[in-house]
């Protein structure tokens, strides 16, 4: 078989006192991300995407958030480690498509900030990147402001055997 798909879903716990990184992009915002990383609940959600598509397990594995080594963690360089996997097995994204759900702060203005960061880390076009955003209405943690979540679908093509 030369594709294969996979599906990514996280969320974080959206905090004072934190900065908002989102698909690599710091976004000024009163809130931010918790996490043991820099909480980039979209990039998570790509890696997650990416394993799943070759049945390697989940971001949790490869980067315990019991391992001090990953306090703080740059999630775009450990997108990248996940990308030297995805290669080594002989693998490439085809495409790659998001959604971020947050009620605030609106997204829009970044989103293409955040499509080209994702697209250069993963050596990719950017139109081989779709980042979208919607919010939840109002509802459930996301909608009050609690939380960020995001989906990823993203397909790889076989390189070599
Ligand atoms: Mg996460």
């Amino acid at each position: 078989m030369n594709i294969r798909i996979g599906n990514g879903y996280d969320i974080h716990r959206l905090v004072k006192d934190r900065p908002l990184i989102l698909g690599g992009i710091h976004i000024a915002y009163e809130k931010g991300l918790l996490g043991h990383s820099d909480a980039d609940v979209l990039t998570h959600t790509i890696m997650d995407a990416m394993l799943g598509a070759l049945a390697l397990g989940d971001i949790g594995h490869y980067f315990p958030p019991t391992d001090p080594k990953w306090t703080g963690a740059d999630s775009i360089k450990l997108l990248q480690a996940v990308n030297e996997l995805i290669k080594a097995k002989g693998w490439q994204i085809s495409n790659l498509d998001s959604v971020v759900i947050a009620e605030a702060p609106k997204l829009k203005p970044h989103i293409k900030s955040m499509c080209d960061r994702l697209a250069q880390a993963l050596e990719l076009e950017t139109s081989q990147v779709s980042v979208k955003a919607t919010t939840n209405e109002g509802l459930d943690s996301m909608g009050q402001g609690e939380s960020i979540a995001a989906h990823a679908v993203v397909l790889l093509t076989r390189i070599k055997e």
